[in-house]
């Protein structure tokens, strides 16, 4: 089953091979586009372009503040990668040895990758569901930087959060399915691989707990019924070219969190915001950042956060709850960010502590909470949560 693994390309380990590969590409079209005019690297061929107006005072956390506080913007994208939900304690799962994968031996995998290919799938459903019933939806919650995306939705400044992440911890924090575009899918529906009838996430999540393998109802049970997950090999959402055509021309803050920003297309999202529209990242590195040779013919193609022509791109290096909750501060919003940050702590606390003897919330407790109980009340729908294998997880669409 191994031979059919052609997505397996897409795992972590090559994404830098694939990135360079793309810059390649890309470099190679410009050479052959600027050959037909006779013009080279170096030449000056164009014109000068004036520098575009800097918006903020300073290209500081403190600025980006500045430029909110003096509500200078009302149209707020945030862009996040697993970098937002690693302190909800969301292992690596694509990092054998974290013990996601202990139980996975006896599968025989050819690559960890191939849990998420939809061609070993089809062909073997197991390890992937085995793998779900740590990761589903309730095991985890939401950290200060998922707050803080729900404060800028409460401070009515959020046009939408584009997360890379599959955790839904988004949603758990509150924030309104519509203004989340989860790239790279959820577990918060699912549809039958034979006749695409769709499922929800407590009918899926009865089945994974108990071990079983949902299948759908609709056609006898002959079709496997796969959380909407985008496994390597699966087109993105259909949502997501649309949204993204509508957001960011009109987006005029780009908060970029814990991503490295080598996964395209969501990576090249960044360059899709207005010429002037300030864009602050919070990561424990600098990623995004312009490529030299891209730059050199006058395109954009990145982050500029050193060199003498920068003008809008801030970097806060360090965790992104520490940078969130810096922000806030600096914004004035220190005491609501700390009464939600509370108030998620309550809850997860009170989680813990009914969980296994009583049964009256829900059934999102952690792993085997549902083997002998209907989950009767399936929750608020607003508020499911998931965990987030897809750090930079590579969906093969091209869509962009
Ligand atoms: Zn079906």
């Amino acid at each position: 089953m191994s031979a059919k693994n052609e997505g397996a390309a897409a795992g972590a380990d090559d994404k830098e091979g694939d990135q360079s590969e793309s810059v390649d590409s890309q470099v190679e079209s410009l050479r052959n586009f600027l050959g037909r005019f006779h013009l080279s690297a170096g030449s000056s061929g164009q014109e000068e372009k004036p520098k575009p107006e800097q918006l903020l005072k300073e290209l500081t956390l403190e600025g980006i503040a500045d430029f909110i506080k003096e509500g200078k913007c009302k149209k707020v994208i945030v862009m996040s990668g697993a970098g937002i939900s690693t302190s909800a304690g969301i292992p690596d799962f694509r990092t054998p040895g974290t013990g996601l994968y202990d139980n996975l031996q006896k599968y025989n995998l050819p690559n960890p990758q191939a849990i998420f290919e939809i061609g070993f799938f089809k062909e073997n459903p197991e390890p992937f569901f085995t793998l779900s019933k740590e990761l589903f939806p309730g095991a985890f919650y939401p950290t200060p930087s998922h707050f803080f995306i729900h404060l800028l939705h409460e401070k009515g400044i959020l046009l939408r959060h584009y997360t890379q992440n599959i955790d839904g911890l988004d949603r758990m924090a509150g924030v309104p399915d519509e203004l989340i575009m989860e790239a790279h899918g959820s577990f918060h529906t699912g549809h039958c691989l034979n006749c695409n009838e769709m499922y929800t996430e407590e009918s899926m999540r009865e089945k994974i707990m108990a071990d079983l393998i949902p299948r759908c109802a609709k056609c006898n049970e002959t079709g496997v019924v796969k959380p909407d997950v985008v496994f390597f090999g699966e087109s993105l959402p259909p949502r997501f070219p649309t949204l993204v055509s509508e957001d960011f021309p009109q987006c005029d803050l780009l908060i970029v969190m814990g991503t490295s920003l080598v996964v395209q297309p969501f990576a090249s999202l960044i360059d899709k915001v207005p010429e002037m529209t300030p864009r602050l990242l919070i990561n424990m590195e600098k990623s995004g950042k312009a490529d030299p040779m891209m730059m050199m013919f006058g395109f954009p193609s990145g982050m500029d956060f050193d060199s003498d022509d920068k003008y809008r791109d801030v970097a806060y290096i360090g965790p992104c709850d520490e940078g969130c909750e810096k922000l806030a501060g600096f914004v004035g919003w220190k005491k609501e960010m700390t009464v939600l940050v509370n108030e998620g702590e309550a809850k997860k606390k009170k989680k813990g502590e009914t969980e296994s003897p009583t049964k009256d919330e829900t059934a999102k407790t952690p792993t085997s909470a549902t083997k002998d109980q209907k989950p009767k009340t399936s929750a608020s729908p607003g508020k499911k949560s998931s965990a987030s294998p897809t750090k930079d997880k590579k969906p093969s669409s091209k869509k962009d």
